[in-house]
């Protein structure tokens, strides 16, 4: 078992992967700032796994914060989710992003560097491939220009990276190209909770299915897709959550930097998660087809064959279980974790 940093350990999908390294008995330290977070996502982690982590409120941009943690810690690997993402933010003030998501990142590995730890699963995004190649997406093609400032941050730190372990062969470093995390832990006690109106297709589905928002916007309907709508690759948060332990434990053994797509290898319209969303959970979803948003792709899905074969993972959880399980969460939780 090995004692495990999770920085943005409070967020979505760090606080399904706390989850998920305490289940498996690692020792987990949590250091978030809270920026988009909320602590009871920690306390409800610790309740279900009827386990303790450590919580450091802080950030990972403070060198003087970090250092004490690795001191007072002896930290074996680090999981690095600390960052922002919301695109249209990154747009209107880009220097946010860079300062958080690249300067944080930089911040980081110094201060892994000086207490000697070079194990590193980084959350990077399937919007790092260039927008020409054609899906099934594998990581031996290019990637590209990614259309906004948030999607470029996280090129640069994939390069920045690669370039790190390929000076000093000490790093082990495992990329992780997320497709597009949906669902919630099945218990409905931790899930998404956006700040503001989400961005997000499946959390502002949920807000509309219990009342928070008026209907859908669907945002084109005339791409080139069976049913004219934007094609995605949909994973539940705790298949993702699973591929970090897979992840890590493959770089615990071995050196480099190296990327894999976490995603399920399934196609799936707007359309069909709105009418299957219906479906399964029996709630009525109003929407309107309204003009294409700036910088979509219309189709983006994974070859996951590399992250099977090599990190011995295996999502486990169909398009069912994940709009049962976002809508579970949100139905409990209407108004997230801000219980009031
Ligand atoms: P999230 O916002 O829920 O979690 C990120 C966490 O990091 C938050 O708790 C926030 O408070 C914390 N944080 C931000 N800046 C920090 C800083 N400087 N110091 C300390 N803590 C800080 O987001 P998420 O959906 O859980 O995403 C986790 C990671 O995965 C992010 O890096 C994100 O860019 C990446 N990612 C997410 C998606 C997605 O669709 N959710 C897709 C691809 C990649
Ligand atoms: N989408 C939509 N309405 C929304 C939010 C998203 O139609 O309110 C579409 C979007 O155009 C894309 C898909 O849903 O085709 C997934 O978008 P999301 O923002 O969740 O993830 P992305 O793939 O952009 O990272």
């Amino acid at each position: 078992m090995a004692k495990i940093l999770v920085t943005g350990g409070a967020g979505y999908i760090g606080s399904h992967t706390c989850v998920e390294l305490l289940t498996a008995g690692h020792d987990v330290v949590v250091i978030d700032n809270l920026s988009n977070s909320s602590a009871a996502s920690l306390s409800r982690a610790e309740q279900l796994t009827q386990k303790k982590l450590s919580f450091i409120e802080g950030d990972i941009r403070d060198a003087t914060v970090l250092d004490q943690l690795f001191q007072e810690h002896s930290i074996d690997a680090v999981i690095h989710f600390a960052g922002l993402k919301a695109v249209g933010e990154s747009q209107q003030i880009p220097l946010r992003y860079f300062d958080n998501n690249i300067g944080g990142t930089i911040c980081l590995i110094r201060a892994m560097q000086r207490a000697g730890v070079f194990k590193l699963v980084f959350s990077s995004s399937a919007t790092v491939y260039d927008e020409s190649n054609a899906s099934p997406l594998n990581e031996d093609m290019p990637t590209g220009m990614p259309s906004n400032n948030y999607g470029y941050t996280k090129l640069i730190v994939e390069q920045m990276l690669e370039k790190l372990a390929a000076a000093d062969d000490q790093w082990s470093i495992a990329l992780l190209r997320y497709f597009n995390p949906v669902g919630a832990h099945k218990s409905g006690r931790i899930g998404e909770d956006p700040n503001g109106i989400p961005n997000n297709l499946m959390p502002y589905l949920t807000q509309v299915a219990v009342g928070r928002r008026q209907k859908l916007s669907i945002f084109g309907n005339d791409y080139d897709t069976p049913d004219g709508t934007g094609v995605r690759d949909y994973i539940h948060v705790v298949d993702l959550a699973n591929a970090h332990l897979c992840a890590l434990n493959h770089r615990l053994k071995t050196q480099g930097c190296r990327a894999w797509n976490i995603g399920t290898g399934n196609g799936i319209s707007v359309k069909q998660i709105r009418d299957n969303f219906e479906k399964v959970n029996g709630v009525e979803i109003p929407f309107e087809y309204v003009p294409r948003r700036e910088g979509d792709v219309a189709t983006s899905f994974a070859d996951n064959a590399r992250a099977i074969a090599e990190l011995g993972w295996q999502p486990q959880y169909g398009l069912a279980d994940m709009l049962a399980d976002s809508w579970n969460w949100q139905k409990q939780n209407p108004n997230g974790f801000n219980e009031s």
